[in-house]
């Protein structure tokens, strides 16, 4: 188990890949929410303060793009890992990705390992700053 309590926001419309992402990160021990488009992604990360976002990219309403670029602008939010999940990989995405403040950057079809590897890697990274911390 390394998941410790630690909450996982899943934005993705795919049901598959939701239950994929989800049933791994249960398994090892993480809390799993959900949200199957971009305001409802953007509504729970600033509801749920969730430890980290795995973000598709391809979602309805408000692209993954937009929703963690809007989300990194939020001071209540900026300091949670994104993961962005992109299908069809096309040049200049990684690129993209940073620039809109991704964390991390996953290229579809991703094995369910890797996924649980880029949430470890980037979960204990990231914390709010306590009052008081150097
Ligand atoms: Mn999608």
């Amino acid at each position: 188990m390394t998941g410790r309590d630690r909450t996982v926001l899943i934005v993705e419309d795919n049901e598959d890949n939701r239950i994929v992402y989800s049933t791994i990160l249960r398994h090892h021990g993480f809390r799993v929410s959900e949200a199957l488009d971009g305001e409802e992604g953007m509504a729970k990360a600033l509801r749920e303060l969730p430890d980290l976002i795995l973000m598709d990219i391809s979602i309805p309403l408000i692209d993954g793009w937009e929703v963690t670029q809007r989300l990194k602008h939020e001071h209540a939010t900026s300091h949670i890992p994104v993961i962005a999940l992109t299908a069809h990989a096309m040049p200049g995405d990684r690129e993209r990705a940073m620039e809109v403040g991704c964390d991390g950057y996953l290229a579809k079809p991703c094995e369910p390992r890797a996924v649980l590897a880029e949430v470890n890697r980037l979960i204990n990274r990231a914390r709010p700053v306590a009052p008081g911390d150097a």
